[in-house]
Order: C-alpha cells, then sequence, then structure tokens
C-alpha cells in the first residue's frame, strides 16, 4: 500500500457525514485540510462544516469516483460501506485504512473468528444460518442468549435478548429474515472501551479506559478513568487483535467486564466512537484529531493524556428538550449538538461532556437529572 503525506489545503473525503464525519471534519479543518462529505442525507450534519458536500448513496460508484478525485485521501464514518467498493476504491485512490479490516469487521461472525484467531477471550458464539439452528444455540449457549443479525446493527439494532423458550419466536423471524449470531447473554459488571489511533509508521496511542454503560443498547454514559483497574489487560488484548487485522486511524475495542473482574472483547469499531467523544475537551488530542492525523500521514503524538477526569452524557431525541431547559444554566458542561433535522427517540442527536474533580458526585447528578428518559 503506498501511502500520501498531506499538506495544508489538501482535501481529505470522508465516507458518511454523520456526527462522526462532523466531528473529524471539525479536527480536519483546524489543521488547515479541506473536506469534502459524501452523504445520502442532503441534511446530514457533517455537510455545514464541509468544503465540498456530495449528495449521494453509499453504493454509488460514480459519487465514490468523484469523492477520490477530489480528495487526497479517502477515509470513512461509517464501517458498513460496501467492502467490494472500497476495495476497488482503495486500488484507485489512497485510502490508509485499507478494505480488508472493513470487510471481516463488517460482519459480526468474520469478526469473531478474527478474534477468536487473535486468541482474545471473547463470550461464547454460535452462527445460526436457519431456524433449526436456534435449538442447537440453546443446546450449546442455554438461555439467556442475544441474538444478533451478522450485517448492519448499531445502538443495539438487529438484536434481541432471548430469556425463555416462549420468546424464540422473534428470533425465529429474526433468523428468517437475515442471517445471525447466537452469544451468551452474560450479566454484566461493567462494560469499558479503549481507543486507539494508529499511523502509517507503526506507531499507535491509546486514549485511557473507558467505563461505559448502555441503557436499551445505546451508549448512555462515560466516565473516565473507567473505575476498574483493568486498563493494561484491555491494551494487552488490543495488541492482539491488531496482529490479526490492520488499522490505519482511530479505532475502539468494546469490552465487558463480568463480576469476577473478567474481560471479555465485544467488538470493535474501526473509526472513532461515541465512546471516545469526552476525548476533544478532557485530553490533550481529541480522537478525531489523531484520526485525522494518521490518515493524514503525520505523525501521532508519543501518548495521550487525559487532562481532567470526565463524564459524557449522550443526548437522545428524548434528551433534548431537557438541555434546552437546563443547558443554559450549565456553561460548565460542554454541549454538542450534531445538527440533525429530524429527531427522533433513541436517534443520538448530541452529547454533553463535563469535566470533573468528583466523577461520583458528577454521575449521580446526571443520572438524577436524566432519570426515567432512557
Ligand atoms: P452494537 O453494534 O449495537 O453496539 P453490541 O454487540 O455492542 O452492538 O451490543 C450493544 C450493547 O448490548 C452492549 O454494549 C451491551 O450493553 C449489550 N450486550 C450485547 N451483547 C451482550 C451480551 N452477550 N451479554 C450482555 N449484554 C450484551
Ligand atoms: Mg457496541
Amino acid at each position: 500500500m503506498t501511502y500520501y503525506n498531506l499538506e495544508a489545503g489538501d482535501m481529505i473525503g470522508i465516507v458518511g457525514g454523520g456526527q462522526l464525519g462532523k466531528m473529524m471534519a471539525q479536527s480536519a479543518q483546524k489543521m488547515g485540510f479541506k473536506v469534502a462529505i459524501l452523504d445520502p442525507d442532503e441534511n446530514c450534519p457533517a455537510q455545514y462544516v464541509a468544503h465540498e458536500f456530495i449528495n449521494a448513496a453509499y453504493s454509488d460508484d460514480l459519487a465514490l469516483k468523484r469523492l477520490g478525485e477530489i480528495s487526497k485521501v479517502i477515509t470513512y464514518e461509517f464501517e458498513n460501506i460496501d467492502a467490494h467498493q472500497l476495495e476497488t476504491l482503495s486500488n484507485q485512490f489512497n485510502i490508509p485504512q485499507g478494505s480488508e479490516t472493513v470487510a471481516l469487521l463488517q460482519d459480526r461472525l468474520t469478526e469473531k473468528q478474527t478474534l477468536q484467531e487473535a486468541n482474545v477471550n471473547i463470550v461464547p458464539f454460535i452462527e445460526v444460518k436457519e431456524i433449526s439452528d436456534l435449538e442447537e444455540a440453546i443446546d450449546e449457549i442455554g438461555l439467556p442468549f442475544i441474538i444478533k443479525t451478522r450485517f448492519g446493527g448499531y445502538d443495539g439494532k438487529g438484536q434481541l435478548i432471548i430469556r425463555e423458550k416462549s420468546e424464540l419466536e422473534e428470533a425465529r423471524k429474526l433468523v428468517t429474515d437475515t442471517p445471525c449470531v447466537v452469544e451468551k447473554f452474560i450479566s454484566l459488571n461493567k462494560e469499558v472501551s479503549i481507543t486507539a489511533t494508529r499511523d502509517i509508521y507503526n506507531q499507535t496511542v491509546y486514549f485511557p479506559l473507558q467505563e461505559n454503560e448502555h441503557r436499551n443498547q445505546i451508549l448512555y454514559k462515560t466516565v473516565v478513568p473507567a473505575r476498574v483497574d483493568l486498563e493494561n489487560k484491555a491494551i494487552e488484548e488490543v495488541k492482539k487483535i491488531m496482529t490479526k487485522l490492520h488499522f490505519v486511524g482511530t479505532f475502539t475495542v468494546e469490552f465487558f467486564v463480568t463480576n469476577d473482574q473478567d474481560l471479555f472483547v465485544n467488538e470493535i469499531a474501526p473509526r472513532p466512537h461515541n465512546s471516545g467523544h469526552y476525548s476533544i475537551e478532557a485530553c490533550d488530542y481529541s480522537q478525531f484529531d489523531t484520526h485525522i492525523l494518521a490518515v493524514a500521514g503525520w505523525h501521532l503524538p508519543k501518548q495521550i493524556s487525559l487532562l481532567k477526569p470526565a463524564i459524557m452524557m449522550n443526548l437522545l431525541g428524548q434528551d433534548v428538550n431537557l438541555l434546552y431547559e437546563t443547558f443554559y444554566k450549565h456553561p460548565e458542561w460542554h454541549v454538542h449538538l450534531y445538527g440533525k433535522k429530524v429527531n427522533k427517540t433513541n436517534r443520538k442527536m448530541g452529547h454533553i461532556t463535563k469535566l470533573t474533580e468528583d466523577l461520583n458526585k458528577d454521575e449521580a447528578m446526571f443520572n438524577n437529572l436524566f432519570e426515567g428518559r432512557n
């Protein structure tokens, strides 16, 4: 693979114009790059901070080619871009992230198989292609289990928790529609994640271990530093994963922590991640800054410093009115609104980050404020 070192004023092409594309673009512009966004939604958040906007489907070959022609490098905020198209593009244009990692990670089955090959600890799983495989899943995995579509899931979409046999009908429907995997539903003590960035010179930097709480399988809150002594162990797991997968740019590994403090790798996002948003204010480089440095072919800082402990709360559709009622009283909350036109329940509309001297106290304050909404 040949890489290209960008110069100030060069264009970075981003596939996907959601909040991740927007925050990548803001970092890129700070460093003097121009940004072109490709997104099917004419009102997508990133287009308002882009120099060029290509309003087209992710699968539009001509539009992708145009993005390549006007950009010195292509990156993505969205890993469900068609892997074959990405491969074709990477033969023509500079795409340091390549296409293989995306191809492996956009299918939960090959993702899990890759994790197995990397010898990391993962939750037992089984491939489920047809209804009859569900019986085998019950025999092998037991109940409760969680069934997940192999392709296209995010924020808990395409997932069902099956606690008893009487609930199997829903799982049968899911399997009839699309291939799935079933995995053991484990009792979680905590969830944590590590965000890392690798540059083209083979240097990797790690953000601090992040403690995540999900509600309805959607990220609700991130607390940093995580209140569990597993950072080194998590980094060891990330290093094992890097022996099997090529990364350039920012990526995140999500983990489950059990009551016995066992660490299981859940999944990998080959792009900046919601649980790394706190880094914009709380670290000396944000996950978007390091992503842009890496894909631009620049060097990364030797390490990332957490400047202050932080709490990040997601603002979903149902939380936005809360924000208007309350946020003007709290200039110490860093408010991010993505600029999405349509507000829907459980849609990520923004987030707030608070830097804090007292994580537990501020966590209780936020829990109280958001109580009953998620
Ligand atoms: P997504 O792609 O939607 O983020 P995940 O596989 O990360 O999918 O699942 C979303 C959330 O659902 C997890 O962060 C966790 O809270 C819960 N979850 C997923 N799998 C399991 C499991 N096997 N056991 C317990 N909880 C799970
Ligand atoms: Mg996840």
